[in-house]
């Protein structure tokens, strides 16, 4: 038996249950962790909402890093003792679970596990988004919403780093604060301020190449105004609620303008991408490119607490879980 947090039906934090519940051995192909660091993600509240789909009961956490204690028939690649982090299937709010040995990767010695398990989910969403899904390259004016969150600041600062000028949204003045530091040269409280309007005034009229987006309703379709012709519009998120449907004809008024809305999962669908997407961030880590600053811990026990915070914006940067 391992204690683990359950979601039983829809519903606000409090659907989030401690139980103790059964851990079987691995199954062919599986590997048994043991976790040290849980990464506390918005797409778990959009299954313990029921926004995205779950099966009833289930263990909320797709991401998450420790030490293997157990290896299912047929898996080579790795041994007890070994430390691992992954990002897949739900089931990441446990003190030990049971996962695909495709989803895992050995973590280095350099990473702790508590970056190891913001490195997976968050990092890798922000690799995918600035070198796959738009190129981000020297010179490119970027706008990322939500600047200060777990998402937002690997975005500033790894499109800084890749030369880009970084114009940030964020909810609050010590949010600034938080998104400059990560490398946004300027930011917009969009609370107090039309976003759209200050980015024509801060580009001087030449707005920008791309936009990130992970908060949905609440900056639509004011985010296609921040664009460049030819612009693209990243909408990788929906912390405000999904944009509704909309008059495709609007990305030609706008200006012939691009619209996409990735999903990390088809990224990391085969293992080959998956493991060039992990080299490519430990390799901009090593670079400090990009900091995993350790993240704020909470035990498992507060998850709840964990995400009433989350969703009502108190937060800042990334979160994990500790068993
Ligand atoms: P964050 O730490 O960024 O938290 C969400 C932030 O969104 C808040 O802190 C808040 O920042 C902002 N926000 C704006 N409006 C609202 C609102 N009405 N309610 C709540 N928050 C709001 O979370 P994550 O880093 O975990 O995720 C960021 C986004 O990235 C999410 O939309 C998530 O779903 C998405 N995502 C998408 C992936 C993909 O592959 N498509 C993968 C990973 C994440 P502020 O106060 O500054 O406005």
């Amino acid at each position: 038996m391992v204690k683990a947090i359950r979601v039983h039906r829809p519903g606000g934090p409090d659907a989030l249950q401690l139980e103790e519940i059964e851990l079987p051995a691995p199954g062919p192909g599986e590997v048994q962790i043991r976790h040290r660091a849980i990464g506390v993600n918005y797409i778990d509240i959009y299954r313990r909402t029921g926004a995205y789909p779950a099966e009833f009961p289930f263990v909320p956490g797709h991401e998450g890093a420790g030490e293997i204690v157990a290896v299912g028939e047929g898996v080579k690649d790795f041994e007890v003792g070994d430390r691992v982090a992954y990002v897949g299937g739900l089931g990441g709010y446990s003190e030990a679970r049971n996962i695909a040995a495709d989803s895992v990767i050995h973590l280095p010695k350099s990473v702790s596990y508590a970056q190891g398990a913001v490195m997976m989910l968050k990092g890798l969403t922000a690799q995918y988004l600035l070198r796959r899904t738009f190129r981000v390259k020297k010179g490119h004016r970027v706008l990322v919403h939500a600047g200060a969150g777990g998402v937002g600041q690997l975005l500033c600062q790894w499109a800084s780093a890749l030369d880009a000028k970084v114009v940030a949204t964020v909810g609050s003045p010590e949010k600034a604060e938080i998104a400059r530091k990560a490398g946004a040269q300027d930011v917009i409280l969009y609370r107090a301020e039309k976003f759209d309007e200050r980015v024509k005034e801060i580009t001087k009229g030449r707005l920008c190449d791309v936009v990130y987006d992970g908060v949905g309703r609440a900056t639509f379709p004011a985010s296609l105004d921040c664009l460049a012709p030819f612009g693209m519009f990243v909408s990788f998120g929906s912390a405000s609620g999904p944009i509704e449907s909309f008059d495709i004809g609007l990305l030609a008024q706008k200006g012939s303008l691009y619209a996409t809305r990735p999903s990390l999962f088809t990224h990391i669908a085969k293992r080959r991408d998956y493991e060039d997407m992990v080299e490519d961030m430990l390799h901009a880590i090593k670079r400090e490119h990009v900091t995993i600053d350790p993240p704020q811990a909470f035990p498992l026990a507060e998850a709840a607490k964990v995400h009433a915070a989350l969703e009502s914006r108190q937060t800042v940067g990334s979160m994990v879980l500790t068993p």
